[in-house]
């Protein structure tokens, strides 16, 4: 079996969390198996871990709190796992840098799925494991949940100079594929992978409006004719993070200047 890195598991539920760890062994990870938001946080700064499972509910503080912080240091895959059908604790989950969830009751299979499809996606080169100086998220700064916040307004991470590589631009907007960079008016844009995927897709394809499910394969990076089941709610995540996106740009749904919304079709590239 490959060895893929270190996983963490936070999840304080012991059936659960095995569940969890066999999976991830299974798919060739070694596992830290935590039970709590503290210890989560610590075994992630002391592993560096490509991939983190994080429980919402928790005995000291919620899974969402552990995530920002982690945020603050680490670029892991960070996948929200929620026992609440509501989606609010996704929500959330995004705005504090999650890359994806699950619902519990969790299927291994779900959890395979998803990281298949993290191991076909490319890191983000702006990270350096194991550096918690290094390119801090806007998120870093302790704010409650209040969502709407346009991220946009933070300081880049570090003064690298205004952003000139860049493979598509639209009214001040740049994207650089090979740095996975992205910028306006060369002021960095702190994206997750998730959401600078999805710019990206975006920007690729300008006013060719791209479908909900076009966008869940194109992050699963299948080509778009595989026909491939897609849920609802992997079109619900797909939302998700493009609102969060949107509120990286500091853009508008009603008037966008990026991102148009087609109503009950998808998204394309604004005029
Ligand atoms: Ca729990």
């Amino acid at each position: 079996m490959v060895e893929r890195g270190v996983a963490v598991v936070v999840e304080d539920d012991d059936d659960i969390r095995t569940s969890l760890k066999e999976v991830l062994l299974q798919s060739g990870f070694s596992v830290f198996e935590t039970s709590s938001g503290s210890e989560g946080v610590k075994a992630v700064r002391e592993h560096n871990p490509v991939i983190v499972t994080m429980d919402v509910g928790l005995p000291d503080f919620d899974g969402i709190e552990a995530s920002r912080r982690i945020r603050t240091f680490s670029d892991a895959y960070l996948i929200i796992v929620t026992g609440r059908v509501e989606e609010a604790d996704a929500l959330m989950g995004f705005e504090a840098g999650a890359d994806d969830y699950l619902t519990k009751p969790f299927r291994p299979r779900e959890l395979r799925a998803r990281i298949a499809a993290m191991l076909r996606r490319p890191r983000s080169i702006s990270s350096v494991p194991g550096d918690r100086n290094a390119a801090p998220r806007a998120l870093a700064a302790p704010q409650p949940a209040a969502p709407a916040v346009p991220a946009v307004v933070d300081a880049p991470p570090a003064p690298a100079g205004p952003v000139v590589l860049c493979d598509f631009e639209h009214r001040g907007l740049t994207l650089h594929e090979g740095s996975r960079s992205a910028a306006i008016h060369g002021v960095s844009l702190d994206l997750t992978r998730t959401q600078f995927d999805l710019l990206l897709v975006l920007m690729e394809n300008g006013r060719v409006v791209q479908t909900k499910a076009d966008l869940v394969r194109r992050l699963r990076n299948e080509p778009y004719n595989t026909g491939s089941f897609v849920t609802a709610g992997e079109e619900r995540t797909v939302e998700v993070h493009l609102g969060n996106l949107r509120k990286r740009l500091g853009d508008s749904s009603r008037s966008p200047r990026w991102v148009e919304t087609v109503r009950g079709v998808g998204y394309r590239l604004a005029p």
